[in-house]
């Protein structure tokens, strides 16, 4: 079978190193448009923050990897523009000679992943404004903090969702100065708002600029960015973040009549399967099944992509096996917080029309007595009628990894508030208390 697999990333090359160990005898082909296979995204903040010292460590496995060693036909600067998915055709351009392709396939995988969305703002192509998704974003980045185009000290960050807090950080911890604007009233809008206000708290500690409630109306400047205006102010800066959120890269697709669904990511079932037979699709420009809200959704995260990709991969090759569907599970450093959370917000709850009740609680990440416990801010939130766990939400220094992680598995499981009292959870001073603050946040509950 001919095996053309879209996009050379996260979904894309799991998928292909499934079909490369379960079967044999198939041609599989890559069309990456970019010039780069297989990184970790998630790393390039720590990258400008400089906490890893290149992009290069970023990498998994390169181009030449996958074609030498795993005998893929990986393309770089393919960008494929359109699919007819009846004569089962790709067709594109290759950037690298300016001319097209076409390539016939027995099966296709859509993975094309996400772009970061800068709003029609006035000023947007003055120098200095960046959105941060690849490596080359990053090099351009890191070139005009470092390459004398300016000297930046005054850094904005627009959105103050996970990516916008990340990188305040790295500004922060290579000696700039940082605003964030947000056009909610909270940072991080994935937890409700009494956690969030922790986070503020911690940004406030570095000497982060919060603007909540403010819109960004365009930049000014001659050239390069010298000012964000809002509706509220105009605001001095040197370089621009514009982290305000992502859009799935499904535009080529429409017109094979391939269904979009949630926010226009393509509608997937369980096998990543669309709706048009022996066209696949996963990652970031795909929807996933939220299973809390009992719907299909739009996460797009790494951890998603891998799963989602591998799953395709299985199918492709007729291993049947379906992708159980997500619980919206994240972790994010943010200095010394680690921010965590699964499942349903109280206020998504609430959204949802479901009876909700919640508890939130301060605990010792380990017994109180040891050296070192540090606070850790937990809140639960269950059904009020039946008692299921439908989301956790744990702020503090150390020790929210694990417990996050406790709460999304008992989430996978419908598990109730009572049901995590009755968890046999590891103790020892140094690692817990008797009653573990998951525990201690159900018995309050109940
Ligand atoms: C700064 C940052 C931090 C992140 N941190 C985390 C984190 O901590 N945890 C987490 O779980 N997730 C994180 N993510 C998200 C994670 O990186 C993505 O969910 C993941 O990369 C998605 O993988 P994907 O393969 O679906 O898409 P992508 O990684 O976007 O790959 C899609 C590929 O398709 C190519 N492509 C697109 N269109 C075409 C076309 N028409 N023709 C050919 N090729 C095309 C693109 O060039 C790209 O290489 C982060 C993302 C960013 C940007």
């Amino acid at each position: 079978m001919k095996f053309i697999i879209i996009g050379g990333d996260a979904a894309g090359m799991s998928a292909a190193m499934q079909i490369v160990r379960n079967s044999s005898g198939h041609s599989i082909t890559v069309l990456e448009k970019g010039g780069i296979y297989s990184y970790g995204q998630c790393g390039l903040p720590y990258v400008i923050g400089g906490k890893i010292n290149s992009t290069d460590k970023v990498i998994a496995r390169t181009q030449q990897e996958f074609k030498e060693k795993y005998n893929i036909d990986a393309r770089v600067f393919h960008e494929v523009k359109s699919i007819d998915s009846e004569q089962k055709l790709v067709m594109g351009i290759d950037h690298s000679t300016g001319e097209s392709f076409e390539l016939s396939f027995d099966r296709l995988l859509i993975a094309t992943g996400a772009s970061p969305v800068i709003p029609k703002w006035e000023g947007s192509s003055l120098q200095g404004i960046f959105t941060l998704k690849t490596i080359p974003d990053t090099e351009e980045i890191l070139d005009y903090l470092y390459k004398g185009f300016r000297d930046v000290q005054e850094v904005t960050i627009i959105g103050g969702g996970y990516i916008g807090i990340e990188m305040a950080e790295s500004f922060v911890e290579i000696g700039k100065s940082v605003t964030i604007i947000e056009r909610n009233n909270q940072l991080v809008k994935i937890f409700d708002k009494e956690l969030s206000d922790l986070i503020h708290d911690e940004a406030k500690r570095h000497k982060i600029t919060l603007k909540l409630g403010e819109s960004v109306e365009g930049f000014i400047g001659d050239g390069q960015v010298e000012y964000v205006r809002t509706d509220k102010a105009e605001i001095k800066t040197d370089l621009v973040l514009v982290a305000v959120g992502v859009k799935p890269n499904t535009a080529f697709s429409k017109d094979a009549g391939i269904v979009t669904g949630v926010k226009g990511a393509i509608q997937v079932n369980s096998y990543m399967q669309t709706n048009v037979e022996d066209i696949f699709a996963a990652g970031d420009c795909a929807t996933q099944y939220h299973r809390i809200k009992e719907r299909d959704d739009y996460i797009p995260l790494g951890t998603h992509a891998n799963k989602q990709g591998q799953i395709a991969g299985l199918n492709m090759v007729n291993l049947h096996k379906t992708f159980k569907g997500v619980v919206g599970t994240s972790i994010i450093k943010f200095f010394d917080l680690t921010l965590g959370r699964t499942g349903l917000s109280e206020k998504e709850a609430e959204g949802l029309n479901m009876p909700v009740s919640s508890v939130t609680i301060q605990a010792r990440n380990i017994a109180g007595y040891y050296p070192d416990a540090k606070k850790m801010t937990v809140k639960l939130v269950y059904h009020k009628e039946n008692h299921k766990l439908l989301g956790g939400q744990i702020i503090g220094e150390s020790g929210v990894d694990k417990r996050i992680d406790v709460l999304a598995t008992a989430l996978f499981h419908s598990m109730t508030i009572e049901d995590l009292l009755d968890l046999d959870l590891a103790y020892a001073p140094p690692y817990n208390s008797v009653w573990d603050p998951i525990q201690q946040a159900a018995r309050k509950a109940t």
